[in-house]
């Protein structure tokens, strides 16, 4: 066993480092977001960052050249991530979607046109992609979605609604799941699509999020037609190709080091605050608690590691990603609830407050983290996944 990265991996860190404290938009810097906001400004910054990624190659690292990416190895897509974590890049969710879960899904199961299609533009930044799984009576059991897709000579129509669509108001193409055999067993009759966001009948409407940003969406589909072509992978198998898509997105190898970052920004607040006439980071039940956050942070980066190696060595993470993904979003909330302890009546104001403290980041976090114990998935459900799947235990 060797935790160690080699020289080649440990140069490559030092030139991400290096070009990141140089690259990194000073006003991104200046808003000082901890967890990404989608507003008008912080959307067109991440716009920007990602095709500056994608000019220099580093936003698909690990694809195939002839799709836009260096064909570079999985450990150093993670050395890449942990160190754009590190830094606080503007990096938005819609990056994770398209880059990291969707066109990978595509170049499972998709054409080589359809690969040559959408691939280089979104190894370039000029694309992204939003999900079309979730609907008002399809959540955890994703199989029951009700949208069809009916055959129309060389179209297929699609009628439905979609919701908690993130970012569907800003993507140009939404990776949609839709029903195309009613008749069959619910897992059987179901496939994947590529939607033109722009398609006649597709309506779009805000869902505004606990922060008051505009992220989620209602989408609504009336009579949409989409070419055939548009059709990934075979049709009424779309549940396979959908159950790799939300592996990918349950792998997310980023989290721990964005975690650490949290941790490091808490342990300076401590080390600068003093309450009672002592400074917060003297007080033995703060120490324990950062120290035990501490620990957690560590276990997730070496779960993550995990899953990169299974990564590497060219298989899709499973259970491994379900259980991953427990730990990531519940030591999130413990996180979470550690830094507003620790802040106690200041971590409740908010930015623009003179006394918030850490900029109402904490706040933020604490209102939001939640949302990763749902989102790609409840907890319930990836224990189900754990259960059954890493354990063997019958279905039910
Ligand atoms: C931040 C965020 C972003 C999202 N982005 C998208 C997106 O871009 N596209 C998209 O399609 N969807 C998206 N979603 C939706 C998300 O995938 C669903 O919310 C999630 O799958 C749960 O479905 P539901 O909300 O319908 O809850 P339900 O499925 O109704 O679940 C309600 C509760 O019952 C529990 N439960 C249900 N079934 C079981 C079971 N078999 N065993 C044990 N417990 C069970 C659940 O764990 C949960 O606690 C997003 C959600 C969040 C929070």
């Amino acid at each position: 066993m060797d935790f160690s990265f080699t020289a080649e991996q440990e140069r490559f860190r030092r030139e991400v480092r290096e070009y990141l404290e140089r690259e990194v938009p000073p006003r991104w810097k200046e808003l000082g977001y901890l967890i990404w906001e989608e507003t008008d400004e912080s959307w067109d910054i991440t716009r920007q960052w990602n095709r500056k990624l994608g000019e220099k190659g580093w936003l698909a690292l690990t694809w195939p050249r002839v799709y836009g990416g260096q064909e570079r190895s999985h450990i150093d897509q993670l050395i890449l991530d942990e160190e754009m974590a590190r830094a606080g890049t503007p990096t938005g969710i819609e990056t994770a979607i398209t880059i990291g879960w969707v066109c990978p899904t595509i170049m499972l199961f998709g054409t080589e046109e359809q690969k040559l299609r959408y691939l280089p533009d979104a190894a370039k930044g000029r694309i992204i992609f939003c999900l079309g799984y979730s609907e008002p009576n399809a959540g955890s059991d994703l199989a029951a979605v009700r949208t069809t897709a009916v055959e129309d000579g060389d179209h297929y129509v699609i009628n439905g609604q979609k919701v908690w669509t993130t970012v569907a108001h800003r993507a140009d193409y939404c990776w949609l799941a839709a029903r195309t055999d009613p008749d069959a067993p619910k897992h059987k009759g179901v496939s994947m699509f590529v939607v033109d966001m722009k398609s006649p009948g597709i309506t779009v409407k805000p869902l505004i999020n606990i922060l008051g940003f505009h992220s989620f969406n209602e989408v609504f589909f009336d009579e949409v037609r989409v070419p055939k072509e548009n059709l990934v992978g075979q049709k009424n198998m779309g549940w396979y190709q959908l159950a790799v898509a939300l592996d990918f997105e349950r792998s997310g190898v980023g989290t721990p080091a964005r975690m650490h970052r949290t941790i490091d920004r808490l342990v300076a607040y401590c080390r600068q605050t003093r309450r009672n006439g002592r400074l917060l980071s003297e007080d033995p039940v703060i120490r324990k608690k950062l120290a035990r956050l501490s620990v957690e942070a560590e276990v997730l980066r070496l779960l993550c590691y995990r899953i990169t190696w299974i990564q590497e060595k060219g298989k899709t993470p499973n259970y491994e990603a379900s259980l991953t993904k427990v730990f990531a979003s519940e030591l999130l909330d413990r996180l979470a609830n550690t830094g507003m302890e620790i802040l106690g009546p200041y971590g409740m104001l908010d930015r623009g407050s003179p006394r918030a403290a850490l900029r109402g980041e904490i706040l933020r976090l604490y209102l939001t983290s939640p949302s990763m114990g749902i989102g790609g998935g409840t907890s319930e459900i990836q224990r189900n996944i754990i259960a059954m799947r890493g354990l063997g235990l019958p279905r039910k």
